[in-house]
């Protein structure tokens, strides 16, 4: 493909993405496919010749989307939101076309010093303490990563990075039963044992129990176990729970003990003065992170990853083989040395789109509306007789569940709602998924798509009561 050929395509799919944006309500949310269906359609084998871009673009639209889930659907409400935005889509589109690979200040000066300051107004955006250095990861697991192998690092004086765990103290981490699944997942890479992960109760509201925090902390003290890592959440994932992170803070602080706090989908709330009540004692925090890629319009990946000691990261991870050193050396920011990966591509980009174009005012105002919405739901919800909220809902996810007057047997109501959800999701004009919060099968609804409208919210929970009251 020429340049003049791409000018001419590139106008055309630009066209097709507005397109897009405009009709996407007329897409099935989630797709509606059987597995092998988009496998089966596709060639068995590579072309051997090139193929005109139309017609690749053509089986784009008929073998490939029919198989997209519309994430940025207005009535995607599963999972947590990876959202986007017409700003993101195009510092994305910047970012491919100059295809920089940025693993040190050198390789693209622009994106280390891009990355360095939209960190330094994200600080600001959240009110995040002045102590934090951010910088930007893939994701939320991979954060959580390298918080837990730096304190593993830091608490044995760098050591396990030279001679390995063998000779090392059993290490316990801390988190609670509602935590992220990414936190068993590192401590497994890290090499910690999943045996040692200490699963800590929850109060009605699904948030830590300090107390049981403590408890375990001096049993494993009591047992020769080196507690080396707490990990808080700000919003979790089953319910968006919030843990009490100044009593955490101080536990931690009183066993000196490493805690991360994970607010990967709630940390965005943080823009709001009026949610800060979340972040009180995060000071206390050693490392902290939350995804833009989540609730605040950037395209996956973007993850904010924040950090008391900087030197503790860089010494962690720091690798400086002769093909990789240059003369500004440590005078800059080699982001290399912040992170698992090597290479890295230039995401401070879209989210330095994403800040400007909406403005933090702009972006406050969308997430006070979904949070506005998830309120107006919630409250119709607990008007509803057959229908019960099984969750406070402090953020923008609700969780409910049909329960029909008269209908009290747990397994027939975990039933019923899982073949609502399945009704539901196969119309295609919204998508939900579920958890089990105290064994109950539990609908969440999250209301919080970029460009998502008190109009998609009323349809959804039009349908909703429909649909259950005809099972
Ligand atoms: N932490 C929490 C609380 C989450 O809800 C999620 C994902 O939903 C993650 C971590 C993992 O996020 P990522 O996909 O960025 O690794």
């Amino acid at each position: 493909m020429n340049t003049s050929e791409f000018r001419q395509h590139g106008h055309e799919l630009i066209d097709w993405i507005a397109d897009y944006f405009e009709s996407i309500r007329e897409f099935p949310v989630k797709s509606q496919v059987a597995p092998g269906d988009i496998l089966k359609a596709l060639p068995g084998s590579p072309p051997d010749r090139a193929e005109p871009f139309s017609e690749i673009f053509d089986d784009f639209q008929k073998k490939i989307l029919p198989g997209m889930t519309h994430w940025q659907h207005p009535s995607f409400f599963a999972y947590f939101p990876a959202n986007s935005s017409t700003p993101s889509v195009l510092g994305e589109l910047l970012t491919s076309a100059l295809a920089a690979q940025c693993m040190i200040w050198q390789t693209s000066p622009a994106a280390a010093e891009l990355e360095e300051q939209v960190m330094e107004w994200l600080k600001q955006m959240l009110a995040l303490p002045e102590s934090f250095t951010g910088v930007i990861q893939d994701t939320a697991s991979t954060a959580t990563l390298c918080s837990i192998l730096t304190a593993r690092e830091r608490i044995s004086d760098y050591a396990i990075n030279n001679a390995g765990l063998q000779m090392q103290p059993v290490y316990a981490v801390y988190c609670s039963s509602e935590t992220h699944s990414s936190i068993e997942k590192a401590v497994k890479i890290a090499g910690l044992g999943r045996r040692n992960l200490r699963i800590i109760e929850v109060d009605d509201t699904f948030a830590m129990r300090p107390e049981a925090l403590e408890d375990a902390i001096r049993k494993d003290l009591d047992d020769g176990v080196t507690p080396l890592c707490v990990i808080a959440t700000i919003g979790t994932t089953g319910s968006t729970a919030i843990d009490p992170l100044r009593e955490v803070g101080e536990i931690c602080q009183k066993y000196k003990i490493w805690l991360h706090v994970d607010a990967a989908y709630a940390g965005t709330a943080l823009l709001l003065p009026e949610m800060r009540w979340m972040s009180d004692g995060l000071e206390l925090a050693d490392t902290f992170v939350f995804n833009p890629h989540k609730w605040m319009a950037t395209n996956f990946d973007c993850s904010a990853y924040f950090v008391r000691d900087k030197a503790a990261l860089i010494r962690t991870f720091e690798i400086l083989p002769e093909y990789l050193k240059t003369s500004e050396g440590s005078s800059v920011n080699n982001y290399r040395d912040w992170g698992v990966p090597l290479g890295r591509r230039f995401r401070a980009l879209k989210l330095w789109f994403v800040i400007r174009s909406f403005g933090v005012s702009g972006l406050q105002e969308m997430v006070r509306r979904h949070l506005f919405l998830a309120n107006d739901i919630s409250n119709q919800i607990d008007q509803a007789d057959d229908f019960e909220r099984l969750a406070p809902t402090p953020l923008s996810l609700i969780c409910f569940r049909y329960h029909p007057v008269g209908t009290d047997d747990p397994e027939t109501l975990n039933r019923l709602n899982e073949t609502l959800l399945t009704k539901l999701n196969s119309t295609g004009k919204l998508y939900m998924t579920h958890t089990k919060l105290n064994g109950a099968y539990t609908l969440r609804m999250v209301i919080a798509q970029t460009y998502v409208q008190q109009e998609d919210v009323a349809n959804a929970w039009a349908l909703i009561q429909e649909t259950a009251r005809s099972l």
